[in-house]
């Protein structure tokens, strides 16, 4: 991790705050299970930290897109969790899957019959879970796909099936019909695995109706304090606070031209503020003239282009000398929401999120 000093700014990691996510979707989803989405490095907050302590708030099914993530994070989370790979393994990935005690989730038959293969190899059984593509057109089995697996059960021999799953692509908006849809299209599925457990609802999904519930949950953004779903307000607590250093202050005229391409040209005597990071620390660049950062609860809006490692601030509402070299100004905190800041960037808080790079300091607590 990057020390203090040597760093652009301070990226404050809630641990508690994030255990009492888990916690509070948790009993909102009970008696269905919450699983926890660790994707992206938990999107781009450290899974190698998140993890363990979501193990520790009581989670024991985590979820990752790649298999590489899986290998990685696999000897920090406890035997008594499982691990799923959730974009499933490509060929010849199988044996390094089984060997670590990572589960793949199988998302069409070419992977279902890889699967099958590597438990015959193996000599044993291989557990594994099956998704089907509700709607979503991204990953999956499709209709013809499980209606062969429905045809010829001797194609999952040697898969263990832990749960079938799907996934929602529209439950961020509560009023979308794709959901209702979804959901009785995963029933139909689900009906050919009578007594396997479903896996249905990401975080947005937890805050539609009960029926979404099903088995078992797999929240991400929620966790992370991002707002589960529209139209309701954020009732999770929020996890990462995100100051950048000051790295230079001065006073311009009416009329200077302020970072690459001039776009922004000052109206009159203007104090400014360049700070320590830019694009390359994720904030991006759509910020350029909109976006902007808080002292104190006062608003310095961004002016100019955000560069790959500084922007600079317009602090002409800030009392003199109020900012100086090393000082933190708040890009994410109490005054500026993860949304607000996506909002600013034309963009959604996961993209934020697991943007925010790797040269902050990261203080955990
Ligand atoms: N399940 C799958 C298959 C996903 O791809 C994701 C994330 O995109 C999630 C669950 C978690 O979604 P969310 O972060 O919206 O809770």
């Amino acid at each position: 991790p990057q020390a203090a000093e040597t760093a652009p700014g301070l990226l404050t990691i809630n641990l508690s705050a994030l255990a009492r996510n888990y916690r509070a979707l948790a009993a909102r989803l009970a008696p269905t299970a919450a699983g926890a989405v660790v994707k992206a490095d938990a999107y781009g907050l450290g899974a190698t930290r998140v993890a363990p302590a979501l193990h520790a708030a009581g989670c024991r099914t985590f979820f990752v897109a790649h298999l590489g993530e899986a290998l990685k994070l696999r000897r920090l989370i406890p035997d008594d969790s499982r691990l799923f790979v959730l974009n499933g393994l490509l060929p010849g990935a199988e044996a390094l899957c089984a060997d670590a005690d990572i589960i793949p989730v199988l998302n069409s038959l070419e992977q279902v019959a890889n699967w099958a293969a590597a438990a015959q190899a193996q000599g044993r059984s291989l557990p594994a879970a099956l998704q089907f593509d509700t709607g979503m057109s991204r990953l999956g089995l499709s209709d013809d796909e499980a209606q062969a697996l429905v045809d010829d059960p001797s194609l999952l021999r040697g898969i263990d099936i832990a749960f079938v799953m799907s996934h929602l692509a529209s439950a961020d908006e509560p009023d979308s019909p794709q959901n209702a849809a979804q959901l009785a299209a995963m029933r139909r599925f689900a009906a050919a695995y009578p007594g396997l457990d479903i896996c249905f609802s990401n975080s947005g999904g937890i805050f539609l109706d009960a029926g979404y519930h099903v088995a078992l949950a797999r929240p991400g953004i929620a966790l992370y304090g991002g707002a589960p779903t529209g139209g309701i307000g954020n009732p999770m607590e929020p996890v990462v606070r995100l100051d950048v250093r000051v790295t230079q202050t001065r006073t311009v005229p009416a009329g200077a031209r302020v970072g690459y391409g001039g776009t922004y040209v000052t109206k009159g005597e203007t104090r400014l503020a360049t700070v320590a990071a830019g694009y390359a620390d994720g904030l991006p660049r759509h910020l350029s003239d909109r976006g902007a950062a808080y002292f104190g609860g006062t608003r310095l809006p961004i002016v100019g282009r955000v560069s790959m490692d500084a922007m600079t601030l317009d602090i002409s509402a800030l009392p003199e000398g109020a900012l100086k070299l090393g000082s933190l100004v708040e890009i994410i905190g109490p005054h500026q929401s993860l949304e607000d800041v996506a909002a600013a960037a034309g963009t959604i808080a996961y993209e934020i999120l697991t943007s925010l790079g790797q040269r902050y300091h990261r203080a955990y607590r």
